[in-house]
């Protein structure tokens, strides 16, 4: 179909790339994202606080992945975990 071999590999070449980018999508979305800087500005640790954690802290809503979520005074940190702590814990 195609008798010029360059074209015919350059052709390959680029189908396959093209195959790729789904993948790297896929991948790029499924990446946690943390923000350190916040975290340890309120010296954030996984674990609780005697007992003070996430999960009983009016800031924390739960996510996706089972024992983690979000925090409003953390943003753009969807790796929080339930039983993390942090100077902020607000029962209030
Ligand atoms: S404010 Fe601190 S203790 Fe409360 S959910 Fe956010 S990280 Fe956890």
């Amino acid at each position: 179909m195609n008798p010029n071999p360059i074209r015919r590999k350059v052709c390959q070449a680029a189908g396959a790339a093209l195959a790729l980018i789904p993948v790297a999508v896929i991948g790029q979305s499924a990446q946690a994202a943390t923000n350190a800087k916040l975290r340890e500005e309120l010296h954030y640790q996984d674990t609780p606080k005697g007992d003070m954690k996430c999960l009983t802290c009016l800031e924390y809503a739960p996510g996706k992945k089972e024992g983690f979520g979000t925090c409003k005074v953390i943003p753009g940190d969807d790796e929080i975990a339930a039983e993390g702590y942090c100077a902020s814990w607000n029962s209030m």
